[in-house]
């Protein structure tokens, strides 16, 4: 049995969770479910990022203890992923007692291996970004991604001194020991690292808020830091780890924006410490809200419980992964949500269901035929090859192609099934004591459609499989409320 270690990032809780976090967290849910049902151990690991001036800013701004603030968001994030159907191992704060030993302890041992370094710095900071921007990222003197300017901070820090594991990196991540995903991201950063690598400040003298710097009392660990050595602690406090090897992560996954931290930053104070690297880090791409960047101020904010209770958590974790690669940018939208539910779900898949099982009942067709006995997956052919269908899939699954693996199962399975039924016209047959084979084609279809569909939609799985095997039909997507 493998063991398979899934995380994604630790989110700030500077605010409620929103649609963007609840992308990340639906894609390590399937892949947890995915591997799990492929009978391996999987560990699957979410959290929060508690400390930081953003944090701080933001308890103020509510007139709140920045970990009481902390403590009343959490709740906001679980109920969230409770709500979505995403089952993680381990909930992860960076505010948990233990974690701030380990990460005292991981930069202790930097400092003793001469990885460390106090120096002064001067340089513009974006609080919303959490670092110190250079003259090239700023756009009309504002960070492009908070459009706000930066503030001008001068500091003695402790600086990593990342600049000397530069050729470390590049080897890793050229042999594939780091794997990075998509391409397109891992010649991105080969590329910012063969531009040369500057050491990085890893302590805050102006943040109160944060884990206290081992022996310099007046610094905190820089929040960056701090939440990147989660992904390791992680392994040494909770106890069901303690028989894995378990670190390093099998699969990081991320948001491209936070690429840099988890492909440079983090891989070099692992080689630092002579630990293991991760295997594979994935990016994925960022989506506007009809057209429009995700912004307050804009208002386009989509709140993922809100979609939960409108569309049910089923149909937007197959929307949400459905619409566009997942390493690439899209769009999405409540209209598109809505249309992926009535077209795909409720007129695709309900209809296959609804209607192969009421026309079994009608025809008073043999019961016995119709039961599951054990999931035999097909074989395929796709342009003239012919592949398992369990490694077909599979295969999309490593490839983190979500959207072609829903895509197939509505091209080969449930499209082919219902222009069949459209064109045999079993009600037809069955007047004339004809063959209803076809019938017993689609039965054996939504059987395979209900195990492959398992790790996206779980809920509407078992649905299905109940009613494959009891005959009683039931609506899976019912008419949505205008
Ligand atoms: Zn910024």
């Amino acid at each position: 049995m493998n063991k398979i270690y899934i995380t994604t990032p630790l989110y700030y809780v500077n605010d409620v969770p929103h649609i963007g976090h609840a992308y990340t967290t639906i894609a390590a849910d399937v892949l947890s479910r995915h591997y799990k049902a492929k009978g391996n151990e999987v560990f699957l690991l979410t959290g929060t990022d508690e400390h930081g001036a953003k944090i701080a800013d933001a308890a103020k701004r509510a007139g709140k203890d920045p970990k009481d603030f902390a403590d009343e968001l959490v709740p906001k994030f679980i109920d969230t992923w409770k709500n979505l159907d995403v089952k993680y191992d381990e909930f992860f704060r960076t505010t948990d007692p233990k974690h701030e030993e380990v990460v005292k302890d991981f930069i202790k041992k930097l400092k003793d291996k001469g990885h460390i370094e106090k120096k002064s710095y001067e340089g513009w900071y974006c609080i919303g970004c959490e670092k110190y921007l250079s003259q090239e990222d700023l756009v009309d003197g504002k960070c492009p991604d908070h459009k706000t300017e930066p503030v001008k901070q001068f500091e003695e820090n402790y600086f990593f001194l990342l600049s000397k594991f530069q050729e470390r990196l590049i080897k890793a991540i050229e042999s594939g020991e780091l794997d990075i995903a998509p391409i397109s991201r891992k010649n991105e950063i080969l590329g910012k690292i063969k531009q040369g690598l500057q050491d990085v400040s890893i302590s805050r003298e102006n943040v109160r808020w944060g884990i206290k710097f081992p022996g310099d009392e007046k610094q905190t660990v820089y929040v960056w830091v701090d939440a990147l050595i989660n992904y390791y602690s992680a392994t040494k406090i909770y106890k069901e780890l303690d028989d894995w090897e378990s670190h390093p992560a099998d699969i990081h996954l991320i948001g491209k924006d936070i690429l840099w931290f988890h492909a440079v930053i983090w891989p070099a104070m692992l080689v630092a410490l002579d630990l293991p690297l991760p295997k594979k880090i994935f990016a994925h791409g960022f989506f506007t809200i009809g057209g429009e960047k995700m912004s307050k101020t804009i208002g386009n904010i989509l709140d993922p419980n809100k979609l939960v209770d409108k569309f049910g958590a089923d149909a937007l974790r197959y929307a949400l992964l459905r619409e566009f690669p997942f390493g690439e940018d899209g769009d999405i939208s409540e209209e598109k949500i809505a249309k992926r539910y009535e077209n795909d779900l409720a007129n695709g898949l309900g209809n296959l269901l609804n209607r192969t099982i009421s026309m079994i009942n009608k025809n008073g067709l043999e019961k016995d035929t119709f039961q599951i006995k054990k999931v035999v997956p097909d074989t395929l052919t796709v342009n003239g090859v012919k592949f398992s269908q369990d490694e077909y899939y599979a295969q999309h699954m490593k490839n983190f192609s979500f959207d072609d693996y829903l895509h197939d199962i509505w091209w080969l399975y449930i499209k082919t099934s219902n222009e069949l039924i459209d064109r045999e016209k079993p009600w037809e047959l069955a007047k004339k004591n004809k063959n209803l084979s076809v019938l017993y084609h689609c039965y054996k279809e939504l059987v395979q459609i209900s195990y492959l569909l398992n790790p996206f939609m779980p809920k509407t799985a078992e649905k299905m499989s109940k009613q494959l095997k009891t005959l009683k039909p039931e609506l899976l997507f019912p008419k949505l409320d205008k």
